[in-house]
C-alpha cells in the first residue's frame, strides 16, 4: 500500500486542504493560556471526554451516550471502522470520494467496494441498490457535501442507503456548515447512521485535531471499545469546550465564505473551464482547452496553491480550489484567467 498523500508546497496563497482561510477568535487564545495552568498535568485525562461530550450533545440536542470525540474526525472514522470494519468484513463507497475512507478500510483488513458516481459526479439510486444488494456492507460512507466534488447530495439517496443498509452508514459532514442540509435531521436511535463532525474546517481549528460523531448509543458503545484509553488529552478537551462558547461567532463567517464561493464559481464558469455547483468551501474544476497540470503550475508560478486532482481516477483534468479570503480569491481569479487564456 502507499501512504495518503497532500503534497505541502511553501507559497503565500494556500488553496489546497479546504481549511478556513480565517484564524480562530483573538479571545478563544486568551483563554488557552489560562486553562494550560488550570489542567493537572500530572494526572491521567477524564477518559470518557464526560464535560465535552455534554456539550456537544446539547449543541446537537442529542444525549451524552450518543457522542464520541476523537483528534480529527480522520480518527473517528478510524474508530468506526476498527469497530464495524476488518477481516473478512466489507465497507463501501461512492467514488470519487474522500479517499481516507477506501485507505482507512484496507488497513483494518476490509474488502473496499466501490459504487461509481454518473459522469456528472452525481450519484444514482440503481447504483446505491446494486451495491447494497449485491455486497451488504458493513459500513457504508457517504461524504455530504461530497469531498472533492463540493456537491450536496440529495437527500433521497440517503434515505435509500438507509432503507437497504444491512451494516451502518457513515454520513460525514466534515463541511456541514456550508450545506443546504444535515443527516442530523433524521438522527435517531433506532437508525443505523453515524454522522461526523469536525473542527478543521469552518471552526479554523485545524491544528488542534478535534472532531466527533453523533450516532446511536449502542454504536457508541463499539467505538469506545476499539479507542484507546486517554487519547484525548486534557489540553484539548478544555480548549474544546471554550471552542464551542464561539461557534456563533464562527458560523457568521460561513456566509462571508458562501459569497465568495459563489463569486468564484461564477467566474470560473465565464472562463474556458467546466465547474460543478458547490455546497461548501471548496470548488471543483475542469480546465476545457488547457491541461489541468499547466494550469496547476501556472498557478503556483503566482504564489497559489489548489489541488491538483488530475491524476485521481474518475477526476481527469479536474482541479479542486478552496475558498479563502477575499484578496487571495482575487488573486486566484485573475491568475486563473490568465493561465486558461494563454
Ligand atoms: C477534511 C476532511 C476530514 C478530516 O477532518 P479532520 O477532522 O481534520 O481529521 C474528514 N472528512 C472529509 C470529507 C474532509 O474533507
Amino acid at each position: 500500500m502507499s501512504g495518503y498523500h497532500s503534497p505541502q508546497v511553501d507559497v503565500p496563497i494556500r488553496l489546497n486542504t479546504n481549511e478556513s482561510p480565517f484564524p480562530p477568535p483573538e479571545s478563544w487564545l486568551d483563554e488557552l493560556s489560562e486553562i494550560v495552568r488550570s489542567i493537572e498535568w500530572n494526572r491521567y485525562p477524564d477518559r470518557g471526554a464526560t464535560h465535552l461530550r455534554e456539550v456537544i450533545a446539547a449543541r446537537h440536542g442529542v444525549s451524552v451516550n450518543q457522542v464520541f470525540v476523537a483528534n480529527g474526525s480522520n480518527e473517528v472514522l478510524q474508530t468506526i471502522l476498527l469497530a464495524y470494519g476488518g477481516a473478512g468484513r466489507r465497507v463501501a463507497t461512492f467514488e470519487p470520494t474522500y479517499q481516507m475512507y477506501a485507505q482507512i478500510a484496507r488497513v483494518t483488513g476490509a474488502e473496499v467496494v466501490s459504487g461509481e458516481r454518473r459522469a456528472d459526479l452525481t450519484l444514482d439510486e440503481f447504483e446505491i441498490e446494486r451495491v447494497m444488494g449485491m455486497h451488504s456492507p458493513a459500513v457504508t460512507f457517504l461524504c455530504n457535501p461530497n469531498n472533492p466534488t463540493g456537491l450536496v447530495e440529495p437527500r433521497e439517496n440517503l434515505r435509500s442507503l438507509l432503507d437497504q443498509a444491512t451494516g451502518i452508514v457513515v454520513v460525514d459532514e466534515a463541511y456541514a456548515e456550508f450545506s443546504e442540509w444535515s443527516a442530523l435531521e433524521m438522527f435517531s436511535e433506532d437508525l443505523p447512521m453515524a454522522v461526523t463532525r469536525t473542527f478543521s474546517k469552518t471552526l479554523s481549528m485545524a491544528a488542534l485535531r478535534i472532531g466527533y460523531v453523533v450516532a446511536p448509543s449502542w454504536i457508541i458503545e463499539n467505538l469506545e471499545i476499539a479507542a484507546l484509553p486517554y487519547h484525548l488529552d486534557s489540553f484539548k478537551q478544555a480548549a474544546t469546550v471554550a471552542a464551542l462558547g464561539f461557534v456563533n461567532e464562527m458560523e457568521d463567517r460561513v456566509s462571508v465564505i458562501k459569497d465568495e464561493r459563489e463569486r468564484i464559481s461564477k467566474f470560473i464558469g465565464n472562463l474556458d473551464a467546466d465547474v460543478w455547483p458547490s455546497g461548501s468551501n471548496f470548488i471543483l474544476f475542469r480546465p476545457r482547452s488547457a491541461g489541468a497540470t499547466v494550469v496547476w503550475n501556472a498557478l503556483l508560478k503566482n504564489g497559489i496553491l489548489v489541488r491538483d486532482c488530475s491524476s485521481w481516477p474518475r477526476l481527469e483534468g479536474c482541479l479542486r480550489v478552496t475558498v479563502g479570503t477575499e484578496s487571495e480569491n482575487s488573486s486566484f481569479l485573475s491568475a486563473l484567467a490568465e493561465a486558461l487564456s494563454s
